[in-house]
């Protein structure tokens, strides 16, 4: 079925009126049909199975049918603080990422990074937005404006999070994970050049865990992606 997200305030009425890009997509790249169900997610927990009950050149009309209790949405409150690494790594770490429930991303300028910014955000943030159609998620990662390194540390008294680096041998994931109370979980990782000696300091300072993921140097996309599967296997609903 199609799925697509459209604000809460154009999902007030029995029918649903779609122009614009939404209309272009469903009507010329998806050519959905009369009479066709489609999922309309308002991005904020509710979705809708809606009929589509007229297609016009610049309109898609849907009536909505009913709504459905969600099911595709992580219980964990988890946020991605991830180095800003080269090229297109860090849209990869953002649609991976997302399709694992992840709930905020904050790339992180730091010491080691080599990129700066890029102005990419409005495309990272698409690309959240098209990963929780995909995914059948209901609501759509928060991508944060870049942030420095101190910035984001100064930001909040305490953390509750985990930092991986790969000199930490000793604390695995698992045994973290069982200590640790709920709440909002933040997870540190490195750009390639990974983090200096001052930056996990400063992190252990505002409660930051160190964890390993292994006896192997992952890149940071694999990284990424890794620690937040394996936090939805150990806290989450996979497995
Ligand atoms: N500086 C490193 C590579 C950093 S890898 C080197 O080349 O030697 C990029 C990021 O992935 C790291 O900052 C860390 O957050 C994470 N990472 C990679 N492998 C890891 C491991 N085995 N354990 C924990 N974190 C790891």
């Amino acid at each position: 079925m199609i799925r697509l997200f459209l604000p809460p305030e154009a999902l007030l009425s029995k029918e649903v009126k779609i122009s614009g890009e939404d209309a272009r997509y469903l009507g010329n790249v998806l050519r959905v049909r009369i009479g066709e169900e489609v999922m309309i997610f308002d991005g904020a927990g509710k979705r809708y199975i809606c009929r589509v009950t007229g297609v016009h050149r610049k309109e898609v009309v849907v009536e909505k049918i009913r709504e459905e209790r969600h099911s595709a949405e992580s219980s964990l409150d988890v946020t991605v603080v991830q180095g800003i690494p080269k090229g297109e790594k860090m849209e990869m770490i953002i649609q991976k990422t997302t399709e694992l429930g992840v709930k905020r991303l904050i790339p992180l300028i730091t010491e080691r990074s080599q990129i700066r910014y890029t102005g990419r955000l409005n495309r990272w943030r698409r690309i959240a937005l098209s990963a929780s159609q995909q995914s059948g998620r209901e609501t759509i990662p928060v991508v944060e404006e870049p942030l420095h390194f101190n910035e984001f540390i100064d930001r909040k008294e305490r953390y509750r999070g985990i930092i991986f680096h790969e000199g930490e041998r000793q604390k695995g994931l698992k045994e973290i994970l069982r200590r640790l109370g709920d709440g909002e979980l933040f997870l540190l990782i490195g750009p390639e050049g990974g983090f200096t000696d001052e930056e996990v300091d400063q992190s252990i300072k505002k409660g930051f865990i160190t964890a390993s993921l292994g006896p192997r140097i992952l890149r940071a996309e694999t990284a990424a992606i890794t620690a937040m599967g394996l936090i939805q296997y150990e806290l989450g609903d996979m497995g």
